[in-house]
């Protein structure tokens, strides 16, 4: 089982703090959603075709700058090229595009998880953020969507903004969960240096939070939704049992993906079972018009080891950690002794549970990069 992630690279206007690929300008949808659909169909009858998607993701960017008719389009495409027993459809929204009359016509493309970046609802922190949306309307989409068909719909939060006060998350977190969410995404902002709020920190314009109030944020956060029975199940991922997202998780346990559209990243495993490949799509919307996407961008060949590295980072990210067993049968690695004895005593001192898998607990998951370092460089 598969899944395949699509990359919509336009945006409104461009947030404060994001690095992901985006282009401003809306000229080129039609033309870019009819390339989209030309590299979808060049993969009809490879081997990536072989196996049956389970989740489809619509990423960017802003896949709700799409109208409702090219997501069909989009999706049709996919469903003559692939096998599908799908269990997942996620499409991610901001705020200002959604109407009760788009959040239907999404539904019937068979669209059934909906995906909405809220990010917060403090008009000075959109603000701030240059978010394109209104507090206002974060708060009718919210609406929409409580009052819509979708099976689930999750919202993503920054907490750990420069001025962001506890009051001010605790408003947020309480306006959300008034409209019953399933699925919360809380990330901590992260200042990225080719950012507009990267160039501000720089120039000593802004001043990022101190980190303890960064985990003070993360423990309002977990402690607030849990409580509400949203239980964290990945550093930055909180659901109700059962709503856990599906495609995310497969990325975590190195399914095979295919992404399409520009800068999207691709991983398959070897026939071998003994290495995989990623590879990845120019981020040029420009070039990927001019079907830069035949080939790959950037392609790496990762053997066992390095993938087992990988899989014990995002495994030990998760709740669910990671089974020794799944280590050594599937990756052909076990602990070494003084990573044996790291583990132990970090189960001492309560961040971590040991046995056939290897867990952290919300204490561990709080410091989950400082410990997967120690563990990777002991
Ligand atoms: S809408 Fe999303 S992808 Fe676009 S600039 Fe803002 S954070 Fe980045």
């Amino acid at each position: 089982m598969s899944g395949l992630y699509l990359h919509i690279p336009f945006c409104k206007q461009a947030c404060s703090y994001c690095d992901f690929y985006f282009v401003t300008s809306q000229q080129y949808k039609q033309p870019f959603v009819d390339e989209l659909i030309k590299e979808i169909r060049s993969r009809k009858d490879t081997r990536f075709a072989a196996e049956k998607v389970r989740t489809i993701y619509f990423g960017g960017g802003t896949p709700s700058l799409l109208s409702a008719g090219q997501v069909h389009q989009i999706l049709e495409a996919i469903s003559e090229t692939f096998p599908l027993e799908l269990e997942e459809v996620t499409f991610e929204m901001n705020p200002d595009d959604v109407t009760v009359d788009y959040l239907n016509d999404l539904k019937k493309t068979g669209i059934n998880r909906a995906s909405m970046g809220v990010q917060s609802t403090d008009p000075d922190l959109l603000n701030f953020m240059h978010r394109a949306h209104t507090s206002e309307e974060a708060l009718q989409c919210l609406e929409l969507l409580h009052l819509s068909k979708f099976e689930v719909f999750t919202v993503d939060l920054i907490y750990g903004n420069p001025g962001q006060t506890i009051t001010s998350l605790e408003r947020d977190l309480d306006i959300i969960l008034g409209y019953n969410p399933q699925h919360v995404s809380a990330y901590s902002l992260t200042i990225e240096p080719r950012t507009r709020l990267g160039k501000q920190v720089e120039l000593g314009r802004i001043v990022p939070p101190e980190d303890d109030t960064i985990a003070t944020h993360y423990d309002v956060v977990e402690k607030t939704l849990r409580a509400a029975g949203i239980l964290q199940y990945e550093v930055s991922n909180f659901a109700r049992p059962g709503d856990e997202a599906i495609h995310n998780s497969n990325y975590w346990e190195h399914a095979n993906y295919l992404g399409f559209g520009p800068g999207a990243h691709s991983f398959w495993w070897e026939t071998s079972g003994r290495a995989g490949k990623r590879w990845s799509n120019e981020k040029k919307l420009r070039s990927y018009l001019n079907g830069s996407w035949n080939s790959p961008y950037a392609e790496e060949l990762l053997e066992l080891p390095a993938l087992a590295e990988e899989r014990l980072m995002l495994g030990l990210r998760t709740r669910k950690g990671i089974s020794e067993d799944t280590l050594q049968e599937k990756y052909e690695v076990s602990f070494s002794p003084a990573q044996t004895e790291y583990l132990h005593r970090m189960e001492q001192q309560g961040k971590v549970i040991t046995g056939n898998r290897i867990q952290l607990t919300t204490k561990g998951l709080k410091i989950a990069d400082t410990i997967l370092l120690d563990l990777l460089t002991i």
